[in-house]
């Protein structure tokens, strides 16, 4: 028999109706022999909510206790979950990240993952027992709780997958499947039955928020097989893990030569929360880019997109970057700070911008990508303001009112619209 972890994120578990939905999907593959550990989110919302209070508490807070109060609502989950389980007749218990432990590092709201230990969840596998774990939580070198950062439900979900050797994870969610560009926003969107890892890396690093890009990092590590699909089905019609028909549920997340037909462009993704700071006239000579980006790098800004306009009289530069939009109000800070070093003539920046980036493994060996982007996005009248490429990736910033559109443009250009 296999051993599976099922993740269910927020909306999958918004109330006790979902629950018991979950609880069906977990029976499924219980009943059918499976060694099963189940993942679990806070209620869709509950984050939010702690984290507000954490806010109004006051501006300034001690991490540790932002951990304490944003890890609670998956030990309602937990709960919740095992109730219903047991009501069904499946044996299970909630597991806090303490209780297991699973063990992290030391930074607070954004923890890594180091070691789970495994010996207490394999003994209650082998007594066919469903151990329910909370998401998201862990517990740092101190003995304090850790948080894993937004979404890090799907990144405990992978680690435990790897620590106890699953036979495959299953992120359960409230789409299908990964698609070709979120498909909230593009309704011609497709889900992409696979996707290489290092695809799913780009796109969830450039903003597909539909897995925490650690978690993809953490399943290319471990080769951990990872599958994204919806909650929502009906629980009694699908098969079971290994079982016929079972094969390709949602989308699978695995290795580039496990994918037989390749396309040229995989997906579209985009994100809002980057900022963009321009600093005008600034002396074009050596140690002009260190003045500038090492302050906010001693500040712990990360700086991302970075672009430097040759001069028109070879003596002056205007530099454009961007950093996350929640560290836009420092970073402006940190470069009027350092005003006596770099010299610029003028600062000005804007939080209106959106990064979109268009991603495929196949750009390695297809040119003209950039180029047909570049050109249909000027047909449309959509300045770009910056840009960056990787191997597999091409990032543009534009003005955040073009969002749609420009995802819209890209996602047709490349061929990826769903044809009814
Ligand atoms: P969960 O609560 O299950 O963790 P999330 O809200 O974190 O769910 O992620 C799922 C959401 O990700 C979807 O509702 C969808 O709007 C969004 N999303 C963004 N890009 C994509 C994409 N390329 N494919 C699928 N979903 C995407
Ligand atoms: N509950 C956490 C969050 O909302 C973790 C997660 O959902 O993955 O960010
Ligand atoms: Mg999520």
């Amino acid at each position: 028999m296999a051993r599976l972890v099922l993740k269910f994120g927020g909306t999958s578990v918004a109330d006790v109706e979902r629950i018991r939905n979950v609880a069906r999907h977990v029976k499924r593959e219980y009943d059918a022999g499976n060694d099963v550990a189940v993942v679990v989110s806070a209620m869709a919302g509950t984050t939010n909510q702690l984290v507000e209070w954490t806010r109004e508490a006051s501006a300034l807070h001690d991490a540790r206790e932002y951990d304490t109060v944003v890890a609670a609502g998956e030990q309602v989950t937990i709960g919740l979950l095992s109730i219903t389980l047991q009501a069904m007749g499946v044996p299970a218990r909630s597991w806090l990240g303490w209780q297991i432990p699973i063990r992290t590092d030391d930074s607070h709201g954004a923890a890594r993952i180091g070691e789970i230990e495994t010996d207490m969840l394999n003994t209650r596998f082998a007594e066919r027992q469903v151990a329910v774990i909370a998401g998201f939580q862990g517990l740092g070198p101190d003995n304090r709780i850790t948080t894993l950062g937004r979404g890090g439900s799907d990144t405990s979900a992978v680690a435990v997958a790897a620590a106890v050797k699953a036979d495959r994870c299953d992120i359960y969610t409230d789409v299908d499947g990964v698609f070709t560009t979120d498909p909230r926003m593009v309704t011609r969107a497709q889900r992409l039955p696979r996707i290489a890892y290092e695809e799913m890396l780009e796109m969830a690093s450039l903003g597909a928020k539909v897995l925490q890009t650690r978690s993809v990092e953490m399943a290319m590590v471990h080769g951990v097989p990872l599958c994204v699909r919806s909650s929502f089905d009906d629980p009694d019609t699908l098969k079971p893990f290994g079982q016929e028909g079972n094969e390709t549920p949602g989308t699978l997340v695995c290795d580039e030569d496990e994918i037989v037909e390749q396309q040229i462009v995989s997906g579209i993704a985009f994100a809002r929360d980057e900022a963009k700071i321009t600093l005008h006239r600034v002396p074009d000579k050596p140690g002009i880019a260190a003045s500038v980006f090492g302050p906010l790098a001693n500040a712990g800004i990360n700086v991302d997109m970075i672009v430097q306009n040759v001069s028109a009289d070879g003596s002056t530069t205007d530099m454009t970057f961007t950093v996350p939009t929640i560290d836009y109000d420092r970073a402006m800070s940190v470069i009027r700070d350092a005003e006596d070093e770099i010299h610029y003539a003028d600062l000005t920046g804007s939080t209106e911008v959106v990064k979109v980036s268009v991603i495929g493994v196949g750009m390695r060996s297809h040119a003209g990508v950039a180029a047909k982007m570049f050109e249909a996005l000027a047909g449309r009248g959509i300045n770009i303001q910056a840009i960056t490429t990787s191997e597999i990736k091409i990032s543009i910033l534009i003005d955040a009112a073009y969002t749609e559109l420009a995802v819209r443009t890209l996602h047709s250009l490349y061929g990826l619209d769903e044809t009814t």
